[in-house]
């Protein structure tokens, strides 16, 4: 490990890529605050963004419309994202071919929690995609579009062990998706272990570290466990007290998302994609500590059209 974990010089080393992702807004006052987010996070040069995706007729409006806009004003690459959840397989399609005439060539496809809620029985629409694995595969027929997936390095929380969550990426890969975004930890050392087993599996694609910067301890305490990611003892001591305190929440939340970015980066990993929850200051923060500035040259993926 570095002795002075701060001293990364921009220009040194490999060059480091980041991805946002966002949540479709709700209201205008969100829609506000996702605009004022991505303008903030857009000059680091991210390799994408993503827009979350949910069930329902009004929820893939507003993800359609995020996209639309980002796309049109902030003239970035955006995956989108999608799931088969409540939806024929000819209505999913529909939605591919939407995205990809407002210039989408990046999906992030998921099979979805159930209609019910996290924690139910995942039930197949009749005639819907019936998994992530099979969703790629129905995108990737629809034309050369470059597909993401989830992973998840304490496995889902749907997955008897690891050999059958793994075996679930393998189909996912096997299906034709070239990276895998995994859901947000705090333990690195279960995200190397995790690697190390993927890649044990004959799975050679990027397992791309997602990282949640905490903006609420107390919310993220809340749903990490529904989440399938363990909350460690010494995370909650550190925002212990903090609840009413929300300046030093931020300096913590920093502190604890930088520490976490730079030892993935001892440890080889070059790539991160940050859950924002539509709020910049934290990812930007820590773009900035690893060296990531304004107008960045790192953005490697077509600008979409
Ligand atoms: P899959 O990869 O299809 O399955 C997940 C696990 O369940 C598998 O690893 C496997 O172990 C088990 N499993 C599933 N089917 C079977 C089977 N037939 N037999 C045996 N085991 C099985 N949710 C949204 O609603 N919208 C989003 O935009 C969204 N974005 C996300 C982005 C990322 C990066 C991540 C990590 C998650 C996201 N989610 C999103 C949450 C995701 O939808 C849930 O975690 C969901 O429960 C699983 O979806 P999946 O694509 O990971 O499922």
């Amino acid at each position: 490990m570095a002795n002075n974990r701060f001293s990364r010089e921009p220009g040194t080393g490999k060059p480091v890529t980041v991805s946002f992702e966002f949540f479709p807004p709700k209201n205008e006052e969100m829609e506000e605050r996702l605009q004022e987010t991505v303008k903030r996070l857009a000059p680091l040069g991210p390799r994408f963004v993503s827009v979350t995706y949910g069930a329902g007729g009004t929820t893939r409006e507003r993800s359609l419309s995020a996209v639309r806009r980002i796309i049109s004003e902030a003239s970035l690459p955006v995956a989108a994202h999608l799931t088969c959840v409540d939806a024929t397989r000819e209505e999913v399609d529909g939605v591919v071919d939407e995205f990809a005439s407002q210039g989408v060539k990046h999906f992030v496809a998921l099979r979805g929690d159930p209609a019910d809620g996290v924690g139910a029985r995942f039930t197949p629409h009749p005639g819907g995609y019936v998994n992530g694995a099979d969703l790629v595969a129905g995108i990737r027929a629809r034309g050369d579009f470059q597909v993401s997936v989830s992973a998840y390095p304490e496995k889902h929380p749907e997955s008897p062990d690891f050999a059958t969550d793994i075996e679930m990426l393998k189909r996912k890969v096997d299906n034709g998706a070239t990276r895998a975004i995994t859901q947000f930890f705090f333990d690195n050392d279960l995200y190397e272990r995790y690697v190390e087993r993927v890649r044990r599996a004959g799975i050679y694609v990027p397992i791309v570290p997602g990282v949640l910067p905490i903006h609420s301890f107390r919310q993220v305490a809340n749903f990490a466990g529904r989440a399938g990611s363990h909350v460690p003892q010494w995370l909650a001591d550190r925002f212990e007290g903090l609840d009413d305190d929300p300046q030093t929440h931020q300096l913590v939340a920093a502190a604890v998302a930088a520490e976490q970015v730079l030892d993935l980066m001892d440890r080889g990993v070059d790539d991160f994609h940050f859950y924002t929850m539509n709020k910049p200051d934290l990812a930007f923060a820590v773009c900035h500590l690893i060296g990531i500035r304004g107008n960045n040259a790192n953005a490697s993926e077509p600008k979409a059209a």
